[in-house]
């Protein structure tokens, strides 16, 4: 017997019917012998129908109240899974996010988990009980409803499973593992049979939304077994979990997984797109020590997050431009701060894009190979693909480019490290 927690995603559980095959592929799991816990998400769609409320209703919308708004798609399908399952007759029971409590910090719309008590949880388990716990939500110490960010549900899972100390924490989504690239947008991207802790949080931390960030840290830190695989099986297929997903491991496992079948470590793991950053540009900034504080002191204050950060270098007038990219969605709260300080900054003009996309290739193998950059450049210039940025990790290339251009430039870039499928493969 093995205790897991089941995660779906929000497709799987778009609709009566889908929650059907869900419930049934949980119900399998559960006749075999294990004890399970189900983490599920709002049905597709759901949250970006709520989130576009909270923006009508108002624009520079409290993040507090956001979270009220949107927590709402997951009670909506962990009560529908539940009864699903009740009438199979299993017994089953939902946990919300306050009932647990699943604690957070106070970080409204992006809340971090700070644990759980699992008592109340391992006993209604071990009394045959299926759990069944809505993703994305927790309690705050104000004992506020608070949400983990966008994908969250993910870390909901690796978070139960690690505080039930589950065997494996099994990501069920709408693809049936993790790909070279989003498969979706390339039709020759591979399916990847294991996947390093830190390359699979490199990846996800550039775009590739099968996992959440957040999810992967927590997974190693915590140890946690997670695989991802499909749960678009018909009901009569094996056991979705013999099904050969992605499986997430330690580099010393996949050392030895490559070893014993001779295979050679590829340099580049994944490319990975991300649309959802923004781009902003401060012009004449006075170029002394101190001036970037002034700029990203008060929007670290309000938890934004800033990515690639371009430092001009100062010409003769001691004046430089700073440009940085902002998640999309917290671009009208960066510029209403940085409107608000901008005396204290000094800056002349204040110039955004949100038509942007970054484009990453992450790889182990990059740290013991030089020349990985140069393809990228190469590459994107010989399609005509102009570069706006470039930020550089030690196992990860990120480049900004517009947003159009998008999908040509992962295609051009997984032919150019020779990673596209051959037609048997
Ligand atoms: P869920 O609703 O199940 O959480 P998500 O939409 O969050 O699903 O994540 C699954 C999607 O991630 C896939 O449909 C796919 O388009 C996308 N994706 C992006 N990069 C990758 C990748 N490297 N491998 C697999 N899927 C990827
Ligand atoms: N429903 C939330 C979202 O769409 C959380 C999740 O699906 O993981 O972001
Ligand atoms: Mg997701």
């Amino acid at each position: 017997m093995a205790r897991i927690v089941m995660k779906f995603g929000g497709t799987s559980m778009a609709g009566t019917e889908r929650i059907r095959r869900v419930a049934n592929i949980v119900r399998r799991q559960q006749a075999a012998g294990h004890e399970v816990a189900v983490v599920v998400s709002a049905m597709a769609g759901e949250t970006d129908r709520l989130v576009n409320f909270c923006r009508e209703a108002n624009p520079l919308f409290d993040p507090a109240e956001y979270d009220v708004v949107v927590a709402s798609g997951e009670q909506v399908t962990s009560g529908l899974l539940a009864l699903t399952l009740q009438a199979m007759g299993c017994k089953a029971r939902s946990w919300l996010g306050w009932q647990l409590p699943i604690h957070t910090d106070e970080a409204y719309s992006k809340a971090r988990i700070e644990g759980f008590d699992s008592e109340a949880l391992l006993s209604s388990m071990a009394a045959g009980e299926i759990a069944v716990i809505p993703g994305f939500q927790g309690l705050s110490g104000e004992n506020r409803i608070t949400t983990l960010g966008r994908g969250g549900s993910d870390t909901s899972a690796v978070a139960v499973a690690a505080a039930i100390h589950a065997d494996r924490c099994d990501i069920y989504t709408d693809v049936d593992g993790v790909y070279t690239t989003d498969p979706r947008i390339v039709a020759k991207a591979r399916k990847l049979s294991h996947v390093t802790y830190e390359e699979m949080l490199e990846l996800a931390s550039v775009g590739s939304k099968v996992l959440q960030t957040r999810s992967v840290s927590l997974a190693m830190k915590e140890k946690v077994r997670v695989q991802v695989l499909s749960s678009f099986v018909d009901d009569d297929a094996p056991a979705a979990d013999t099904l050969p997903g992605t499986m997430i491991v330690s580099d010393e496992e996949l050392a030895k997984i490559q070893e014993d079948l001779d295979m050679e470590r590829q340099l580049i793991t994944g490319i990975a797109a991300d649309k959802n950053e923004a781009k902003v540009t401060l012009t004449r900034i006075a170029d002394r020590p101190g001036a970037v504080a002034t700029i990203f002191g008060p929007l670290a204050a309000a938890n934004i997050n800033v990515d690639m950060i371009i430092q001009n270098i100062a010409k003769d007038k001691g004046e430089t431009d700073v440009t940085f990219t902002v998640p999309k969605a917290d671009l009208l709260r960066t510029q209403a701060l940085l409107e608000e300080h901008k005396d204290a900054i000094g800056f002349y003009r204040m110039i955004s894009d949100d038509k942007i996309a970054k484009i990453s290739v992450v790889g182990v193998g990059m740290r013991s190979h030089a020349g990985v950059a140069s393809t990228m450049f190469k590459a994107l210039a010989d399609r005509g693909i102009n570069i706006q940025a470039i930020s550089t990790s030690e196992i990860k290339v990120s480049v900004l480019i517009d947003e159009d251009e998008t999908e040509l430039a992962v295609r051009v870039l997984h032919t150019a490290y020779e990673m596209d499928a051959t037609e048997a493969a």
